[in-house]
């Protein structure tokens, strides 16, 4: 994302924001460029939303959430599945864009992530019949019940690194529930996410979904902060997030969090196999140059294994190839942008310079040609790292690694503990009862065993400690995030 006043060639085209049905361009007239960062080309310009278009988008909101919220949960069910089947019927459009704008390679990455995106809406589509109170039993002469509330306008945020995914698991659940929602696009990936507000305009009245886009302090703060909102939902950085909370704390708003990551992955001793070598490889998300909160990049090996499964690493990881994110053979497409290109090659030098550090894999970008001029890294690890370096306290949003030697098991899991993260854990081994302990006593949201995946529907994900607040992806977390429950009790005798 650059600011408006950059020369921008004549076939960028321009993309318009969703308010109240109306496709429009900002108040101010101002505009957002959006990059390729694959091929280092301005691709889009979007408008620079602001307070005014803030206050447009969440007034449109708050008049179609009057009729929204009677429409019968099984007819705004039945919405959800024709998104889901457009999404599906236009997942190679919605891919392109994703590739395009985030530099996520279109394979590996892209393409999976709309078949999240519309499985989103299935799933939550299917649980419109879900939104269910309870009867009480109070005696003969009382009915006592509860009734599940939407909760009306949600403010809903989100980043750019897999930006439909995270922009459905909000609006399919959210407007399931008989909310209307404003959400505000990420500045470096606003394009798939209009395509998506496209695709679900076609299926819903105007002004449930309204789609901003614009910075963090031009359009994300006044739509925090705005009156009329009555629900706080952000995805992104947890320093950002604390802000957020803030915002929410001010009118006592309910407020849903899912924030960054530094998580373990623990292999012990019987784990020294080439399936768990993939499975660090896909837990740490590689092939998303590492670009995701949930990246296992804290990698705890045992000792009696260390040397040998780091060189099964790196013989895996050199088979990955690097390349532009459009092209079908890249397995690893291009980083986000050039600042943050340049904190995660900061982080590298840091790894260099500690003392007693070796490089495993990757280093500093050494790429020829086209990849030499453009944000290629390649998978990086240091070994014999301490859980002490900045490169294993911080979220580094990149791909690099840290493989940190262990022989005891209280040890370790004190060390993965040893965070003030707590989103996601990784734990290798056959041995079913050391499995268990881990996964009971490691500190995290979401712990995975003897496997690297990504968010399936139906679980409940978020985060402990300062990974997040509540919870997205299943029932449990739509009627907790977006319903209010209220109890009736009712005297039968008078
Ligand atoms: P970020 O926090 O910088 O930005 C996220 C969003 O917040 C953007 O849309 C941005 O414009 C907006 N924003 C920034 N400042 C704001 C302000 N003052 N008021 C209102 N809005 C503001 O994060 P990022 O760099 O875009 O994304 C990476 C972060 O997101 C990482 O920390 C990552 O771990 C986290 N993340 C978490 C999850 C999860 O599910 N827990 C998923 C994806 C990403």
């Amino acid at each position: 994302m650059s600011a408006s006043k950059m020369n921008v060639p004549h076939e960028v085209r321009r993309q318009p924001m969703l308010i109240n049905g109306d496709w429009v361009w900002s108040a101010s007239g101002e505009s957002l460029t959006v990059d390729n960062p694959g091929r280092r080309t301005v691709i889009a310009e979007v408008p620079r939303g602001g307070e005014a278009d803030v206050d447009n988008a969440v007034r449109a909101a708050g008049k179609a959430f009057t009729t929204w919220k009677k429409v019968a949960p099984i007819e705004r069910g039945r919405m959800l599945l024709r998104i889901a089947d457009e999404i599906d019927r236009r997942k190679e459009e919605l891919a392109r864009a994703i590739a395009e704008e985030t530099g996520n390679a279109i394979r590996t990455q892209a393409r999976p992530e709309v078949q999240i995106a519309s499985t989103m809406f299935r799933y939550f589509g299917g649980l419109a019949g879900e939104l269910k109170g309870e009867t009480l039993p109070l005696g003969h002469d009382l009915l006592s019940f509860t009734q599940r509330e939407p909760l009306g306008v949600v403010a809903a945020v989100i980043p750019w690194n897999a930006p439909l995914m995270l922009a459905s698991v909000k609006i399919a659940p959210a407007l399931c529930a008989g909310n209307t929602m404003v959400m505000k696009t990420a500045e470096d990936a606003p394009l798939a996410v209009l395509l998506l507000a496209e695709i679900c305009q076609n299926h819903l009245p105007p002004g449930v979904i309204n789609m901003l886009s614009g910075t963090g302090t031009e359009c994300g703060a006044p739509l925090l902060n705005h009156p009329e909102v009555a629900k706080l939902s952000f995805t992104g950085s947890s320093g950002v997030g604390k802000i957020v909370m803030e915002a929410a704390a001010k009118r006592i708003l309910p407020v849903s969090l899912e924030l960054g990551g530094k998580s373990p992955s623990i292999v012990y001793p019987d784990a020294n196999e080439d399936w768990v070598v993939d499975g660090i490889v896909a837990a740490m998300r590689f092939t998303r140059q590492s670009q995701s909160c949930t990246a296992g990049s804290r990698l705890f090996l045992h000792r009696d294994i260390y040397d040998d499964f780091l060189e099964r690493l790196a013989a895996k990881t050199r088979d990955l190839r690097v390349g532009d994110p459009l092209d079908e053979e890249t397995d690893i497409g291009s980083i986000i942008n050039e600042r943050q290109f340049r904190k995660v090659c900061g982080y590298v030098q840091d790894g260099l310079d500690q003392p007693g550090s070796r490089l495993v894999m990757g280093g500093l970008p050494d790429f020829d040609g086209p990849l030499g001029e453009g944000y290629y890294m390649r998978p990086t690890a240091f070994a014999q790292a301490g859980n002490d370096w900045r490169l294993a306290r911080e979220e580094i949003f990149g791909p690099v690694l840290v493989a940190i030697p262990w022989t005891d098991e209280d040890e370790v899991i004190r060390m993965a503990n040893d965070s003030h993260y707590g989103l996601a854990a990784y734990i290798w081994t056959h041995d079913i009862g050391r499995a268990m302990r881990a996964a009971r006593d490691v500190e995290a949201g979401w712990v995975q065993v003897n496997q690297g995946g990504g968010q399936i529907a139906g679980q409940s994900y978020g985060g402990y400690k300062q990974s997040g607040l509540g919870r997205e992806f299943s029932l449990a977390a739509m009627l907790d995030s977006y319903t209010q429950v209220k109890n009736i009790t009712v005297n039968l005798t008078r």
